[in-house]
């Protein structure tokens, strides 16, 4: 059985993790605010680290999944990397930057430690359930080797290409998640000061062309209900976004409508703050328009 070290016990890293101590891989967790990690490996009958290099040191896999790749690259510091076994492989499932990622790879590559960037889809629901699509990126026989780990939280696994594709095509999946959240707010806030009720106007959305994962799923759970849960941090989405609009760059591919995914989402972080949910950046719309999605 391999063994799995987990670092970085988030919103969706404890779902995650949690399935993966289900599935019987014996596993180490580390956080950095420690209380927290130590009351989870409590819960689930799991080893706690206070450190990040001894959570790694017996591990065959190491799972990191923190807010950013610039994260990953400070907690993976020399010492953590040097502390790696032989062999072992970091998969990184955080939604990284290509860059950065292709940077941890080259810190960790003299241990012969293999890196895969594998950030995951589906949110918290998804983790919990084990229905996670991981995008990865890295040598395909390295993701062979620990796909059984990532069979414990994901349904759809797709190698995407060298490191960094995994990366490339989640942060392009987050600027069009922002697109369809935003457009979803103009529509319904327009219709709604119309007087078309919202509830009318997604029925009819969602058996026509316009329907997305937001028509379909967050504004019917989260909007209508004005529950807006948080699971998903607007501050991860606006660095989705940016990582997206930076790609495009890089490739020299105009891309103005990934750009404003980023300016947007930028805005709506400043105006909601750190913990807001990325689905309420609809209020921001709503506050434009002086209206409520009704
Ligand atoms: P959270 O904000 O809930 O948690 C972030 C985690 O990263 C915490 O464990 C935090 O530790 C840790 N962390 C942040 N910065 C550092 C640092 N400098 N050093 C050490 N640890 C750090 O995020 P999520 O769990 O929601 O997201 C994690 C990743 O997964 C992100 O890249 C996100 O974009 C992605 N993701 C999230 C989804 C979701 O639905 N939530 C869906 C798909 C992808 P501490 O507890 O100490 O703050």
């Amino acid at each position: 059985m391999l063994q799995v070290a987990f670092l970085g016990l988030g919103a969706i890293g404890r779902p995650m993790a949690r399935r993966i101590g289900a599935a019987g891989f014996p596993l180490t967790v580390w956080n950095r605010t420690a209380d927290r990690a130590r009351a989870f490996a409590g819960e689930i009958g799991a080893r706690h680290a206070q450190t990040a290099d001894n959570a790694v040191r017996d591990a065959d896999v190491v799972v990191t999944c923190l807010s950013t790749s610039t994260d990953v690259d400070q907690v993976i510091d020399s010492r953590v990397a040097a502390a790696f076994k032989n062999g072992a492989t970091l998969l990184d499932c955080t939604s990284g930057d290509p860059a950065t990622s292709r940077r941890i790879a080259e810190k960790v590559a003299h241990r012969s430690v293999a890196f895969i960037d594998a950030p995951v889809s589906g949110g918290v629901r998804g983790a919990e359930e084990g229905t996670l699509t991981v995008m990865c990126g890295g040598d395909a026989r390295d993701l062979e080797r620990v796909r059984p780990v990532i069979e414990a939280f994901g349904k759809k696994i797709v190698h995407c290409g060298p490191i960094g594709a995994g990366d490339a095509v989640k942060a392009m999946n987050q600027a069009l998640l922002a697109l369809t959240i935003w457009g979803t707010g103009e529509a319904l806030v327009a219709l709604s000061k119309l007087g078309v009720s919202a509830q009318v106007a997604l029925d009819v959305i969602n058996a026509s062309s316009g329907r997305s994962n937001a028509s379909m799923n967050l504004f019917p759970e989260r909007v209508l209900t004005r529950a807006f849960p948080r699971t998903f941090r607007l501050a991860l989405l606006d660095k989705d976004a940016r990582i997206a609009a930076q790609i495009a760059r890089d490739e020299r591919v105009p891309a103005p409508l990934t750009q404003l995914a980023a300016d947007l989402c930028s805005l709506a972080r400043k105006d909601l703050g750190e913990e807001a949910d990325h689905v309420e950046a609809v209020k921001v719309i709503e506050h434009w328009a002086g209206a409520e999605v009704r």
